[in-house]
């Protein structure tokens, strides 16, 4: 008898149309049909994978924040440090830069351990003075997250395999950054779809034809049943 694999799949880049932005609706139906635990892992704000997994109808197993925040479905865990990362927010305001989110920043407005800053603001500034309070910056295509250097989504990945049960060499991760590295070290098999940058590539064990959700949905109806 064959089983689905665990998933552990991204968001941004990984789950989103061809085109690059917004969720892939076709992405749904296998999600809510997957015979196998999910863990959706992003380094977008807690709410928003939490929201996905709601929508999709699948229980809620979330590493967000790039690992600063994990729920098990059960509990909830933060890994981080917010307060640093706020200081950074505020020391680049005060340089006289902005996240570039707008007033209301939704993209920040809940997070709880890292902040993002909008791909179209100076980076060197934001370096230097994330550096000055011991965090670093990296970019995962769709912002530069300013971040604690130690929590990572494969940490984040274990915490939920203890918890759920499942074992992380069952598990098929799908991926498009280098926030995705440290998830394809930690599962059984790993694919980057064909938009993953340098770093991703070079650590998943296979790089995909397809872009975004293409690829991703390439890899479940490769691993379905297997
Ligand atoms: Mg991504």
């Amino acid at each position: 008898m064959t089983a689905d694999p665990p998933l552990v799949l991204d968001i941004d880049g990984t789950l989103t149309r061809p085109e690059g932005w917004g969720i892939d609706p076709r992405v749904f139906d296998p999600l809510r049909e997957w015979d196998a635990p999910v863990v959706i892992a992003t380094g977008k704000a807690f709410p928003y994978p939490v929201a996905l997994c709601h929508f999709v109808g699948i229980p809620e197993l979330v590493v967000a924040e790039n690992g600063g925040v994990v729920y098990t479905g059960d509990d909830v865990f933060f890994t981080a440090d917010r307060e640093a990362a706020r200081a950074v927010a505020e020391a680049y305001e005060a340089a006289g830069y902005d996240l570039g989110w707008g007033r209301e920043d939704t993209v920040n407005r809940w997070r709880e351990t890292e902040i993002a800053v909008n791909l179209e603001q100076p980076l060197e500034p934001l370096r230097e003075i994330a550096a000055d309070h011991g965090l670093e910056v990296i970019d995962t295509g769709y912002a530069y997250h300013v971040k604690d250097t130690d929590p990572t989504k494969g940490e984040g990945l274990e915490t939920i395999a203890d918890h759920v049960g499942i074992d992380l060499a069952d598990c098929v991760a799908v991926g498009d950054s280098i926030n995705d590295v440290s998830t394809f070290e930690a599962v059984g098999r790993s694919f980057a779809v064909a938009n993953a940058d340098e770093r991703a590539t070079a650590a998943a064990d296979e790089v995909l034809e397809e872009v975004h959700a293409d690829g991703t949905l390439a890899v479940l109806e490769r691993v379905r049943g297997t």
